[in-house]
This record gives C-alpha cells, structure tokens and sequence, in this order.
C-alpha cells in the first residue's frame, strides 16, 4: 500500500482548491478523479469576492479576472414584469479588496486551477482512477481505487472526500444527514449568441407562477437560461431541441443562437451533520447541497478547502494539537446552515406556482418602501464558541488597498498574523521566531483607521484571512492561541 500525507477524492473545485492550497506548503498530496476530463455539463457561473481572495491567495486571481466580468445586480420580477426586488452589485472595490462577484464558467476556471497545480511535483493527480472503499486502519486514511492497471490501494495521514454530491467517502462515514426538502427539477440550458440581442444586462429572476425561471448574462456571447419543470413535465421531452426553444421562445428566435449545452437537475439543500470522523473530512458538495439561486455551492466548497488547508497544515507541522481540526465543522457548518437558509427564502420567492400565493407576495412587496425591496448578499459569521455575535471575529479581515496600490493580503505573514502595536512578551516572541506569528506592529493608514473603529489596539489573522481575536491585551492573544490549540 502507498502511503501519503493527504489523499483527496475527486478533481472537481473544492478538490482542486484545496489542493493549491496545500501544495505549497509541502504537503504530499495524491488526488483520485473517476473521470478523464474536466466535468462539461453547465453548473456554476458566479463566485463571490471572498473566493477570488482565495485564488489571490492561489497566485491566481490576475489569470482567472481575464475568463470572467464583475456581476452588475440581481432583478426579482414578477409575471407582469414588474420588479418585485433587486440587488445592484456596487460598482467599487468592496471591503475584501474585490468586487462582490464574477461571472464565469466553470470548467475553464477548473481548467486553470488544474494547470496551476501542475508545477507541484508534490501532487500526483491520478484521473480516471475510482475510489471504491473508503476505511479507517490504525489511524491511517485507507482507500481501495479502481484504475486502468487494475486494483490499487493508498493510505495518508489525512482523507478529505472532495467527491460530490454523490460521495463515497460519505458513504463510508455512514452520517445523518439534515434534508431541507427542497428537491426539485430545474432545465439549465447554456447558449451562444449569433449576434448582438438585446437582453437584460442583470440577472433576472422570473417570480412567474406559470414557470419560475432565471436569466443570466455570463461571458462573451454566451447567456444562461435555468427554468423549472412544471407538475406535468419530464427530463427527456424538455430536452428536446424543439422544447428548447419554445422555452426560449419568449427572449429569443432560434436563429439568434446556438445551444451550447443542457441539462436537467434535480436541486436539493442538504447538510451533512458530522464532517469529520477522526482523520477522514467531507468539503463541498460532498457535505452540503444547495440550489443555485444565490451562487453559493461551489463557494462554500471552495471556503469549506480555506478553512481546513490550513488546519491540517498546523497539525501536520505539530503548530496545533488535533483539536483545531475540530473546529472546520465547528465553523463552516452552521455557517453553510444559514446560507442554505438565505438560499431557500429566495427560493420561496421565486418557485411559487400558487398564483393566489403569488398575488400576496406581489401586494406585499409593492407595500414595502423601495429601500426595503433592495436584496443585500447576507453578511455571515462562522460559526463555534469563539466568536461571539456581537463581534468582528469569525468574519473575513477587511482587505483594503494600500496607497502604494498594493491589497493587503499581500504583506500578511503565511501562518498567523499580529496587527496592531502590542507588548511583545517572551512567549510571543518565540511564535514569532517560529515563524507561527508575523507581527504587523505599524500598520499602515487604512488599516489602522480600521483598528481604531472597532477599538481594537491589534488583531489577530488566521491563514484564511479571517479575524480570530481581538487582542487589546496580552491575556487575549493568549485565549485566542488557546481555541486554535496551538502548542507552545
Ligand atoms: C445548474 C447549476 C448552477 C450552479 N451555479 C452555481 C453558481 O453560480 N455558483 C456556485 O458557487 N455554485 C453553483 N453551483 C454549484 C456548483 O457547481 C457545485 O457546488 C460545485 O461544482 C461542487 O464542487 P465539488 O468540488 O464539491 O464537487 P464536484 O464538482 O461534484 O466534484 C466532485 C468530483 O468527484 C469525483 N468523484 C465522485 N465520486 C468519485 C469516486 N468514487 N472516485 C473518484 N472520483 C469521484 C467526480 O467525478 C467529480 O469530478 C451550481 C450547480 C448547478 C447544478
């Protein structure tokens, strides 16, 4: 049996991002796909700012912004066409030093992380090899795998089943798993325009009890359409080419565009109840579901690979003590619960196909002052015991620009980071010796001004870039040291 540090199973984004994540910190890292290509069938087409300051922490994010355009606003209208509600993507830089999301196509942003991971010779990526058993031996991640010389097995130190929804490593841990039951049928066709047509510039989400669908502008000329299948209707008669385009007949003449690719998927939002069973992990989709209408699937698997990289690096390298790894559930399930549930109320808003129902909705947002028909993306914490609700931590750091045009990130340290003038005692000086903490002790102006906001004489960075603590006092740094169960 080959032995390993991590083993991932499944090349999709989560896989993939984690990866990137590890392979620079020297990590041996073998990854299992069942497939030999790059999954074709459209799925995503947004990410959030707080993912492209994952990829800028990839090394990839100049790369990625040519494949992809700032998102300009969401518009929720009604079967009328009047807008019941809608979100306008501010047109500047936000606080985590990006615009609030992107618009892309995922299998060319899968293909770059790919490549990007191609210069560690400390990957092996092994395609279209098959996972079939997934166990636990003395401590060690085992695996049996299917590939084109026949019958393998690996072992690691760590497993993380990166496999989707439809995980073996899942399988194997055998969990509970929360169902929201929000299942349901949606067609997703993605095409090509011929020329130039006039089609809206935002999002659209059609609130129309006759046939809920969405519209979305995505790169270049191509366009994506998502409508629901109605009571009466079936996967293989909507994908016909003639069904098509009578569904697309209300934006579009069939001469006016070539169909790229279509599909039918069957939404659902669930979550897993335990991610972790000893040294085996679930990220992604593998973990949770959810529908798309807020962009967040793919997200949040790639958020789940930020939180637990380095996690597993701080306990490989013996920085943390085990318990640290506890805290990825700890953290991102509630966190994901409450996207899934911020997802499921738009949901309800847009998959209503009572027309009585969608006549009160109506008449209840028409009454609302504009300013509260306006969609804000929910601002959500992680979860655990050390962040407490009023407080800045377990949110990302603001990221802001310095004046020398440089984004903060850049001048963070690669493990913890001190920001803000504090004592250095003898023991943070030996963390900072160990290279444990890099100590920011003159901030510069914006982030300063930000310090001095939140009262905050320093705080302290995880390699995430979110807050941990507060540290106005030596005592805090100590606590704050103590829930990441770093050893010293
Ligand atoms: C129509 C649609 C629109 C969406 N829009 C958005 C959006 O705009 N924004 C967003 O953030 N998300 C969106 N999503 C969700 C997003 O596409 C998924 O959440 C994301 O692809 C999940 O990534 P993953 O890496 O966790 O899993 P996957 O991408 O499913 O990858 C899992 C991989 O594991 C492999 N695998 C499975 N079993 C095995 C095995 N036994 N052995 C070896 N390999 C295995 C699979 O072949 C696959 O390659 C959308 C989804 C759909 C369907």
């Amino acid at each position: 049996m080959t032995n390993t540090d991590i083993i991932l199973v499944g090349f999709g984004p989560t896989s993939s991002v984690l990866a990137n994540l590890l392979a620079p910190l020297g990590w041996n890292i073998k990854i299992f796909e069942q497939n030999s290509k790059i999954y074709d069938l459209p799925r995503a087409v947004f990410f959030d700012d707080e993912v492209m300051r994952i990829f800028q922490k990839i090394g990839l994010s100049e790369d990625i912004l040519k494949y992809t355009f700032k998102v300009r606003g969401m518009d929720l209208v009604n079967q009328d066409g009047l807008t019941l509600s809608s979100y306008e993507a501010p047109t500047q830089v936000g606080p985590l030093g990006w615009h609030a999301g992107y618009m892309f196509h995922q299998p060319t942003l899968e293909g770059q992380l790919r490549e990007k991971l191609a210069q560690y010779t400390n990957v092996e990526i092994h395609l279209e090899h098959r996972v079939s058993t997934v166990s636990l031996v003395n401590d060690k991640a085992c695996i049996g795998v299917d590939g084109p010389n026949g019958a393998e097995s690996y072992s690691a130190k760590f497993l993380i089943g990166c496999c989707g929804a439809r995980s073996i490593t899942r399988s194997a841990l055998n969990v509970d798993i929360r169902d929201y039951g929000a299942d349901q049928q949606w067609i997703v066709i993605d095409i090509e325009l011929n020329g130039e047509v006039d089609l809206p510039l935002n999002t659209v989400q059609y609130c129309d009890p006759n046939r809920p669908s969405t519209y979305i502008p995505t790169p270049d000329q191509t366009r994506r359409f998502e409508l629901m299948l109605m009571a009466d209707e079936n996967a293989d008669d909507i994908l016909r080419p003639e069904k098509i385009s009578e569904l697309l007949a209300k934006w579009l003449n069939p001469d006016q565009y070539r169909i790229i690719r279509s599909a039918v998927y069957e939404f659902h939002a669930l979550v897993v109840e335990q991610w972790r069973h000893d040294n085996l992990f679930l990220a992604g989709d593998a973990a949770h579901q959810m529908p798309p209408f807020l962009g967040q699937g793919m997200c949040s698997g790639i958020k789940d690979a930020a939180n637990l990289a380095w996690k597993l690096d701080f306990v490989l390298r013996e920085f943390a003590s085990d318990e640290l790894l506890n805290t990825y559930e700890a953290e991102r399930k509630p966190y994901v619960e409450k996207v899934i549930e911020s997802d499921l109320w738009l949901s309800k808003m847009i998959q209503t196909t009572d027309r009585e129902l969608a006549i009160q909705r109506d008449q209840y947002l028409f009454k609302l002052p504009p300013s509260e028909r306006k969609l804000e993306p929910p601002t959500i914490k992680l979860g655990g015991p050390a962040f407490d609700k009023e407080s800045v931590c377990g949110l990302p750091t603001p990221q802001p620009i310095t004046q020398g045009g440089i984004k903060h990130d850049e001048l963070l340290g690669k493990n913890l980071t001190l920001i803000g003038e504090v004592l250095i005692s003898e023991d943070l000086q030996k963390l900072i010796d160990s290279s444990l903490i890099t100590l920011l002790n003159k901030p510069n102006e914006e982030m300063q001004e930000w310090l001095n906001e939140h009262h905050a004489r320093a705080i302290l960075i995880r390699p995430d870039r979110y807050i941990q603590a507060i540290v106005n006092y030596p005592n805090d740094l100590e606590k704050a040291l103590s829930e990441l169960s770093i050893t010293y």
